[in-house]
Parts: structure tokens; sequence; C-alpha cells
């Protein structure tokens, strides 16, 4: 059993080397448009719909609209944010989003609540997010995520293309600075989720993101006063836990 999944992430790791040489030198559109035609039918994106995602739905938009684009509804989210994705939805013409939400049955086991937040965010997040994306997630080959260097942390050294949950996934705009993504958005005149004039950079879940001073890190207000940084909890396909990404 060891030795197929030793043979398993191989493969996966001789896809990512493959996958990153086709993209050579292409830009982040042209990423996206070869991808599309090398994953027919096997990429999707996943979307917060948050402070910053405007910017790779707009290209997805526009290279392939039909593509599958993943959206979490926690449950716990801002109404602004689905506010938010209904607006940008129809201003860009996205024909495939797919709203995931947590399993009723996990809600009522682990958060009848609904406070695991403050008892246990990791578990929360695994609930409310992991697990919903690693199911939707399952037929695809590869993934599109809007993440960035720039947001610090766990992502400082993101590159073009890695494995996660034992999958392909692709950061188009893995060197995009701050500036480039806010000249994406003047030049294309995409509209902003509300909550960023309102101080919050990085948006979340509404119990764990706090409004940030002008100047501190973007993702300051997320889980503010923990040591938790990211979404949750993922495995690797040998079931090693580590720490995820969002
Ligand atoms: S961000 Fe907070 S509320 Fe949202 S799933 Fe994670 S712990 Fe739960």
């Amino acid at each position: 059993m060891a030795a197929l999944k030793s043979e398993y992430r191989l493969a996966l790791e001789a896809g990512a080397q493959a996958l990153d040489a086709a993209l050579s030198g292409l830009d982040a559109k042209g990423v996206l448009t070869r991808a599309a035609d090398i994953y027919s039918g096997e990429l999707c994106a996943v979307s917060s719909f948050g402070a910053e995602s405007a910017v790779i739905l707009h290209m997805i938009s526009e290279t392939a609209p039909d593509t599958p684009v993943l959206f979490l509804d926690t449950h716990k989210l801002f109404e602004e944010t689905l506010a938010y994705r209904d607006a940008l939805v129809a201003r860009l013409g996205l024909t495939d989003v797919r709203t995931l939400a947590p399993e009723p049955g996990h809600l009522e086991a682990d958060d009848p609540e609904g406070d695991l937040h403050r008892r246990n965010p990791d578990m929360c997040c695994h609930i409310r997010k992991t697990l919903p994306l690693i199911r939707a997630l399952a037929p695809f080959k590869v993934w599109i995520s809007g993440r960035k260097r720039h947001h610090g942390g766990t992502r400082a050294e993101l590159p073009k293309v890695e494995i996660q949950d034992g999958k392909l996934k692709l950061n188009p705009l893995f060197d995009w600075s701050p500036e480039r993504i806010e000249a994406y958005y003047d030049k294309h005149d995409l509209p902003r989720h509300p909550l960023v004039a309102r101080g919050y950079p990085s948006i979340g879940c509404l119990p764990c993101t706090a409004p940030v001073d002008a100047g501190d890190d973007p993702r300051a207000g997320r889980w503010a006063g923990q040591d938790k940084t990211e979404c949750g909890i993922h495995f690797t396909e040998d079931g090693t836990l580590v720490r995820g990404a969002e």
C-alpha cells in the first residue's frame, strides 16, 4: 500500500513539473488559457469572492467562463460576501459557480450551537471548509487559486504550481504585487468587495475576521490573537496532516 502511495506521489510530482514547464513564459491569462486547454473538463477554480478575488475571476471570465468555480459558504460568512458573489457572477458572466456547504450531519454532531469557531477553530474550518472542499474537488485534477506571495506567512514562497490534497493547484497570480492588483482593478473597472473600504483587506468568516489599520499585514485581521493563519487542516495522500491554505 505504501509503495502504491509513493507511486501516486511521484506521478503527482511529475504532473506538477510537466504543467509548470507547459506554462513557462506565459502571463497569468496565458496560464489560464493553456491550463484550460490541457485539462479541459478536469480544471476548476476555488474562490472566496473576497478582497482580491475579482482579478482571477475576471481572467477566467475572459478565457473560459464555463470553468467550474467552487465557493465555500461556511454559513459564517458576511452578508456582504454573499451579495458580492452574486453581483460579481452577474457582472462577469461566469456560468458554473458552485456553492459548497458543510454537511448538516457534521454541524449537528460537532457544532450544534454554532460556536465551534471559539472552542476549536481548526475543527470548525475542517467541517465547514476542508471537508466540503475535498468532496467537491474529487472530479477535478487541477484547481486554480488566486493566492499570492505578497500575502506573506506560509504564502511567501508560493510556487506557480503546487500539490495539495492529492491534486495539482495552480496559482497564476503567485508573483503579483498589491500595486499590480490595484492597477488591474482600475484598468477593468472591477467592483470591490464592500468591506475593503471598511478596513478589511482580507475577508473570511465574520467571527474570525477583523478590520486592520492601514499599513498592517493584510491578513492580520484573520484569526487575530490566535496562532492560526490559514483555514484549516489538509491531508497529504500518505495521510500526513498539514496546515492548509485558503
Ligand atoms: S474561519 Fe472561523 S467561522 Fe469560518 S470555518 Fe474557520 S473557524 Fe469556523
